[in-house]
């Protein structure tokens, strides 16, 4: 794992198409270790200076099983909770209710475009916090699909696989007039 330790430079955000995209994530087995706690630390900037609500290690090029959870609301999920930005290390999501709700999905790693992706509503996840301690949660609703979304990338999907028609898949300013429309 290299990693650039200057804080003050973020990485670059892997775009879709970059190889380090597609692949399965590794395990973490050191969690102390300072690069792994400067990557946490780095991801937690990305995404607030990004203003995403969720970033996984793969989309700065560092295959590791690790993401960040950023819930806050948004116009397209007002009531969505805010949260402290949470670090996850080798999730596993335990069990999946078998509703699923269809909802619009953008990343940093594929700008300029939204998909209408299907995800279960609510989901039970085991990962270990950046201390390495086991953590279990039960997520629902727009937490649970930033948690699908973030650990479809350890597992080498983008969230455009999951877009069940062509056609549910839409440029940012197409979304935005639909959504500006839906709030009228
Ligand atoms: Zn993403």
């Amino acid at each position: 794992m290299s990693f650039d330790p200057n804080p003050t430079h973020q990485p670059e955000i892997a775009q879709l198409g970059d190889p380090v995209l597609r692949q399965k994530a590794h395990l973490i087995t050191q969690y102390q270790d300072l690069q792994l706690q400067t990557l946490i630390d780095d991801l937690l900037i990305t995404v607030k200076q990004a203003h995403g609500v969720g970033i996984a290690a793969p989309q700065v090029s560092q295959s590791l099983q690790l993401f960040i959870v950023a819930s806050r609301p948004t116009l397209r999920y007002p009531y969505a909770p805010v949260m402290e930005p949470m670090p996850m290390l080798n999730p596993r999501i335990l069990s999946s209710s078998q509703t699923k709700v269809k909802d619009w999905e953008g990343c940093l790693s594929v700008p300029n475009h939204r998909g209408l992706v299907p995800r279960h509503q609510t989901i039970q996840v085991e990962y270990c916090d950046r201390h390495g301690q086991l953590q279990t949660a039960t997520l629902t609703d727009f937490v649970a699909r930033i948690f699908q979304h973030e650990y479809d990338h350890l597992q080498g999907i983008v969230f455009v696989d999951r877009v069940e028609d062509p056609q549910d898949l839409i440029s940012e300013a197409e979304y935005q007039t639909l959504i500006t429309e839906k709030v009228k």
